[in-house]
């Protein structure tokens, strides 16, 4: 049977303390307790449904963390205060001194620079490549190896990861597959497909309303107990926790992820399909150009669409400078790094989101300067978005 990811959120349901609609909101740092003992059980992680402080569980952050699961059909999860911080907790509860990690070299910069710059400190090497040339992957693995990492649908050139390849070879070498879904929530479902644990940045679609930053880890119990932990638990320690008024926030605006994500596909094929007939250079999973596009129909909850990710190369910096504020000046979206929101946005990833990543390395997997990243709004009249678009480009010599 397929998986219903919008079907499980909406199947839970949380009731505030005086049958309000939506579960009243936690605005407790820290719990009482009725005897010493259920307060000695609790640290030692001894005692259920009991809370103690608000950096290791609130019931407003598990609310949003058990629907975020049901999301992901996965057992659990934990909520953190951004994506990182459910990243970089995730990556140092798997890895230690010696270890060693191969990532998909299309990632998010800021998780790019974690592994190439950070976690070297703790002596954790990682290898970067070509995530959709499964065979550069296996030969990558070493007997340090522990963690194989990509994002579904990369940041920001839109390759697309095989999942379920990749976690038959993590299977076979004893590696824990970890998938960031920013791009693709609902469209894909990477722990279905074999991941052992999904991650999010909450601060994009899924929130989608560009006013916080959060993130997620979805996966098994245990892993989400370990991460938990008050002796060694990285989540617990090194602290980038929620707050509960955000997850609060949050889980409101989860509730209406289904519409969205339909919107901003359906957005984004009408654009990406216009743009390409148009001559541009044009990269987005929906098309029959991409070249996972049979990949990612195969791997899809086919009701939400390709996503409202797109992009196009226009050449130059300077172009794609002068289209950027075009647009922006007549209000067809922002000049803004970030993704998901009810507006259009768009940014030249080299020179921003994506500038951790040097140069050369940049040229080498594909990152030209003209590229522009659009993260596709949930316009009303898309014909008319795009109408004006192909404007701006004429009248700046583009199309
Ligand atoms: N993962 C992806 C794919 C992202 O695009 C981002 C942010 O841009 C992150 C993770 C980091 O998330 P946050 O900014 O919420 O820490």
């Amino acid at each position: 049977m397929a998986f219903k990811p919008a079907n499980n959120i909406q199947d839970l349901q949380y009731f505030g303390e005086f049958g309000g609609v939506n579960p009243s909101i936690s605005d407790s740092s820290t719990y009482t307790f009725l005897s010493a003992k259920t307060m000695f059980d609790t640290f030692e992680g001894n005692a259920d449904g009991c809370y103690l402080y608000s950096r290791h569980s609130t019931p407003s952050n598990l609310y949003l963390g058990e629907a975020l699961a049901a999301m992901e059909g996965t057992e659990t999860a934990n909520v953190s205060a951004s994506g990182m911080g459910a990243i970089t907790p995730t990556i140092l509860q798997l890895c230690g001194a010696g270890d060693h990690i191969i990532s998909s070299r299309t990632i998010y910069g800021g998780t790019y620079a974690f592994f190439k710059n950070f976690t070297p400190r703790f002596n954790i090497k990682t290898t970067f490549v070509d995530i959709t040339k499964l065979d550069s992957v296996e030969a990558a693995i070493t007997k340090h190896t522990k963690v194989l990492y990509c994002e579904s649908v990369s940041n920001p050139l839109l390759e697309v990861a095989d999942i379920k390849s990749l976690s038959e070879i993590a299977l076979r070498h004893g590696l824990k597959l970890v998938v960031d879904n920013t791009f693709s929530p609902l469209s894909i479902s990477p722990a279905t497909l074999g991941a052992d644990i999904v991650i999010h940045s909450l601060t994009k679609f899924i929130n989608g309303s560009s006013d916080t930053v959060g993130g997620v880890v979805c996966g098994t119990q245990e892993f989400i107990n370990n991460l938990r932990n008050v002796n060694d638990g990285a989540s617990m320690l090194l602290g980038s926790t929620m707050d509960s008024l955000r997850a609060a926030s949050i889980l409101k605006n989860l509730r209406t992820l289904h519409i969205r994500m339909q919107q901003h596909s359906k957005n984004g094929l009408f654009l990406a399909e216009k743009f390409e007939a148009d001559g541009l250079k044009t990269v987005y999973p929906g098309l029959k150009s991409h070249p996972s596009h049979d990949l990612f129909k195969r791997m899809m909850n086919e009701a939400y669409g390709f996503g409202g990710m797109l992009t196009i190369d226009v050449g130059s910096l300077e172009k794609a400078n002068e289209l950027m504020e075009l647009m922006q000046h007549r209000n067809l979206g922002y000049l803004a790094v970030s993704l998901g929101f009810y507006k259009t946005l768009f940014s030249a990833p080299g020179s921003s989101t994506s500038s951790e990543i040097p140069e050369d390395e940049q040229k080498e997997m594909g990152l030209s300067d003209g590229l522009i990243r659009f993260s596709i709004g949930l316009d009303a009249d898309i014909e008319r978005t795009y109408n004006m678009m192909h404007q701006c480009m004429v009248e700046l010599k583009i199309v």
